[in-house]
């Protein structure tokens, strides 16, 4: 029945992999000319298979490609191929993940992750998880969680108590929105202080939360980070934890950007006493280059999970009663949920746990390689990051990172984005595609360097006018 669609997604993917290896980056069409460039339009009346097999093709080719050795805007980048089997395969299947009648073996597959997953980091016993549509949803599910612990009566008549959420000041911005979303309030969260290294306080965090208490407010949760996103720094979990377990605080550890260390042997440290946060998560489509979204959510204590997200549904939990933590859909946010644990299992099973840990090895590799570049020519440029981080943070002395990044981006040179870190803002290059070599990194800096040099020589020219 799809035979014939599949062969027609045969010629676009070799089309889409020539092209991505002749014109890494797309070229961009305004926003304000898609109508005009591609058949984008709906229409009443059904048209010839060619005719929209050819409109198909283009959108596909324009489209910004995220897999090509030129990209390093976003915090994911390459294709996994054994992560893509799985991924086209969950689609052919169109299970959904809420009960193990519809689900069957994949509903193994996703307990399989979620055990060993917490396994490497030493979660005991009681562990439990899920998979969320992605970090900010583990996120606010953590949140959720918390709460619900915090204040008895959240579930049945909303929120009662005055609660508070702390996160560091570069964290990322779903925690408020999240708190928005649970009624808590954006204005209910304390952005703590980070060191020079974009580290949180432990001791700011402290003073806060004793404040907080001081003025009749009650304290919840706290949100550590493991992978900030600016600049991928590690928020100390050991003096986090002692904190949380002083004033009895759910604490979260997102790890959407960087949780993924905890597959290597060399970078696990980074999130040592990881297994004293309440929850964890990371992002398997960041570091481990599986197909958007692989958002995985641990938890230490699995009871929370069903107290937060269980509801009787008569007409959907019918079979396997005694079987219940079979049915997914008790410990999900969602009704009906896609399956994104087949695309993360394909890879695992078939390279290993010591696979992803060179995928994730890699990764810290090439970031070395370009900060030794930048520490080669600091002459031209200004270094920000620093060591155990693949988000390096530089810029090219003289040239306003904005404006760099944009005009790479209106050349079709490559694609990078910005950032800012106290008061600096500089160019964020994210090493995260684990398919890029030395070559690729050295490649990155040359194209930079020419539109960077021309960017200097016009305003140059600018002053001489
Ligand atoms: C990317 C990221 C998130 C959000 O993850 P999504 O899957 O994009 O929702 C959350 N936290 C951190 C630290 C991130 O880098």
């Amino acid at each position: 029945m799809v035979n014939k669609e599949l062969n027609v997604f045969n010629q676009i993917a070799k089309a889409l992999f020539t092209d991505e290896k002749e014109n890494p980056i797309s070229e961009i069409i305004p926003p304000n000319e898609l109508a005009a460039r591609l058949s984008i339009e709906l229409n009443e009346e059904a048209i010839p298979d060619g005719v929209f097999e050819k409109a198909l093709k283009e959108i596909i080719l324009k489209t910004p490609k995220t897999s090509s050795k030129l990209f390093f805007n976003q915090l994911f980048g390459g294709r996994q191929p054994k992560a893509v089997l799985g991924e086209l395969l969950s689609v052919l299947l169109n299970n959904s993940m809420y009960t193990y009648k519809v689900a069957g073996p994949q509903v193994g597959v996703e307990k399989e992750i979620i055990k060993k997953s917490c396994e490497l980091i030493e979660y005991g016993d009681n562990y439990g998880g899920t998979f969320a549509a992605g970090g900010s949803m583990s996120n606010f599910m953590a949140m959720l969680m918390a709460r619900d612990r915090a204040d008895k009566s959240a579930i049945a008549k909303g929120v009662t108590k005055p609660l508070i959420a702390y996160t560091s000041t570069d964290s990322h911005y779903s925690v408020p929105k999240n708190a928005a979303f649970a009624g808590i309030g954006r204005d209910n969260v304390r952005y703590i202080p980070t060191d020079e290294n974009g580290q949180m306080i432990p001791n700011a965090l402290k003073q806060a939360v004793e404040k907080d208490l001081a003025a009749g407010k009650q304290p919840f949760f706290i949100n550590a980070t493991a992978g900030t996103t600016v600049l991928g720094a590690f928020d100390p979990i050991p003096a986090i934890a002692d904190i949380a377990e002083t004033y009895q605080l759910w604490l979260h550890v997102d790890g959407a950007y960087c949780g993924s260390v905890i597959f290597s042997e060399k970078y696990r440290h980074l999130i040592k006493e990881v297994n004293r946060a309440d929850s964890f998560n990371y992002n398997a489509h960041k570091m481990l280059g599986v197909p958007l979204s692989c958002s995985v959510l641990l938890v230490k204590n699995k009871a929370n999970l069903y107290k937060s997200f269980a509801k009787e549904a008569a007409y959907l939990y019918q079979t396997d009663h005694a079987f219940d933590e079979f049915n997914l859909g008790k410990t999900s946010m969602q009704c009906g949920r896609r399956n994104d644990a087949l695309k993360l299992w394909t890879l695992w099973k078939s390279i290993g746990r010591k696979g992803l840990g060179e995928i994730v090895n890699q990764q810290f590799y090439l970031a070395d390689v370009a900060r030794d570049y930048l520490r080669a020519n600091r002459e031209k440029y200004n270094l920000y990051s620093f060591e155990d981080s693949i988000s390096i943070c530089f810029n090219y002395k003289g040239v306003d990172a904005k404006e760099l990044c944009t005009r790479l981006y209106e050349q079709n040179a490559l694609l990078v984005g910005f950032g800012s870190f106290k008061g600096d803002t500089f160019v964020r290059f994210v090493t995260i595609n684990a398919n890029n070599s030395k070559k690729e990194i050295l490649h990155f800096f040359k194209v930079l360097e020419k539109e960077a040099e021309k960017l200097l020589s016009e305003k140059v020219i600018a002053y001489a006018n």
